[in-house]
């Protein structure tokens, strides 16, 4: 039995591709067979990466969206989520305090919020560019138009993140408002890489009518886009919005779908969720251990982190920038790994970035 689930891990890191009955055979493993699986993960991903985990400071600027996402805690129409926006200074001592830390790359996350225009983020950007002219800027704050991600671009951010949620165009409809469009959220990750940005997409595992065809529509949407990060981690209900008394979805799930990417994505920069240490708490260690090579530490204020909460239960959110970052230090090099001191850039763009 071992030698035929042995031979598909081998088939699908040999192929780059993996079949909807592959999939689920993998997905659907025993637990002697995952080890297998893990095993060939981690192999992977230290080939590109050595033993070297990414960390990437997380600065959530505005919990303010104009969106409406079914699943999201600060969606527009939560009344009762708390709404903050920082101010360019307080990004920049988030920086500050960031670079003092270690961290080499800052991801600037938030709602669609109109208050933030192009101009805005585009100072923001340059500010911390010249200030910190090691680090990458990340940004993540949705949907806007070609123009837009353009001139971000220019400003000095080089990654964007956005998540696709899903490649299936009814299970999209099921999770979102009817005024968003999977095609145009397809449309702006094809943008943004063809301006040159190192993008990341993903979904969260265990949605609300995810079904296993989805996910391996997922995962052929992923191979034609061929991202450079691939965020993904479980659902997890908000109590405050329509999906509040859906179940959370499974950390075993997560964590064999995390290995399976990094066999069809060898050089692929992929996170450990923070979702994945909420729903499990040693769960961003067996992350890294199913072949996850990238961490996001919060380094919002402290004062703020508990109003940004896209799920229940959020991890994290009392400690300061400091702790935060030494407390996973300890845990990757509990399991053997260490932390990178580079600004951890995917494979192909590192002669550009000058390391
Ligand atoms: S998932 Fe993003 S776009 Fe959707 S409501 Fe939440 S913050 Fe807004």
């Amino acid at each position: 039995m071992d030698k035929e689930f042995e031979f598909l891990v081998e088939e699908i890191l040999r192929a780059k591709h993996v079949s909807g009955e592959g999939l689920r055979r993998v997905l659907e493993c025993s637990d002697g067979e995952e080890e297998i699986l893990f095993a060939a993960a981690r192999e992977v991903a230290e080939r590109y990466f050595s033993k070297e985990i990414y960390l990437r400071g997380l600065i959530e600027f505005t919990s303010y969206c104009k969106n409406d996402c079914f699943y999201c805690g600060i969606r527009r129409g939560n009344g009762k989520a708390e709404r903050y926006r920082l101010t360019e200074e307080e990004i920049l001592s988030c920086c500050e305090s960031g670079e003092a830390l270690g961290f080499r790359t800052f991801v600037l996350q938030g709602g669609e919020d109109p208050y933030f225009k192009d101009d805005r983020i585009c100072s923001i950007v340059s500010a911390i560019r010249e200030r910190h002219p090691h680090c990458a800027v990340t940004l993540s704050i949705g949907e806007r138009s070609c123009e837009s991600y353009r001139r971000f671009f220019e400003a000095g951010a080089e990654r964007y993140l956005l998540r696709h949620e899903t490649a299936d165009e009814a299970h999209y409809r099921r999770l979102h408002p009817a005024e968003m469009s999977l095609e145009n959220r397809k449309k702006c990750l094809y943008d943004l890489k063809a301006i040159g940005f190192q993008v990341g997409c993903g979904i969260m595992v265990g949605t609300p009518y995810q079904t296993m065809e989805h996910i391996h529509e997922d995962i052929v949407f992923m191979l034609e886009l061929e991202p450079h990060m691939i965020g993904i981690g479980p659902f997890i209900a908000h109590k405050d919005t329509p999906f509040g008394s859906e179940p959370d979805g499974s950390v075993k799930r997560t964590l064999r779908l995390l290995a399976v990417l990094r066999l069809l994505f060898p050089k692929v920069l992929l996170p450990a969720t923070t979702a994945l240490g909420t729903a499990d708490p040693m769960g961003r260690e067996k992350g890294i251990l199913a072949g996850a090579n990238v961490l996001m530490p919060n380094l919002s204020p402290p004062d703020v982190r508990g109003k940004y909460l896209l799920y229940d239960g959020k991890i994290c959110t009392g400690e300061g920038a400091a702790e935060c970052s030494s407390c996973l230090r300890q845990r990757v090099e509990r399991i053997g790994y260490h932390v990178s001191d580079t600004r951890g850039d995917h494979p192909d763009f590192m002669k550009s970035s000058g390391e």
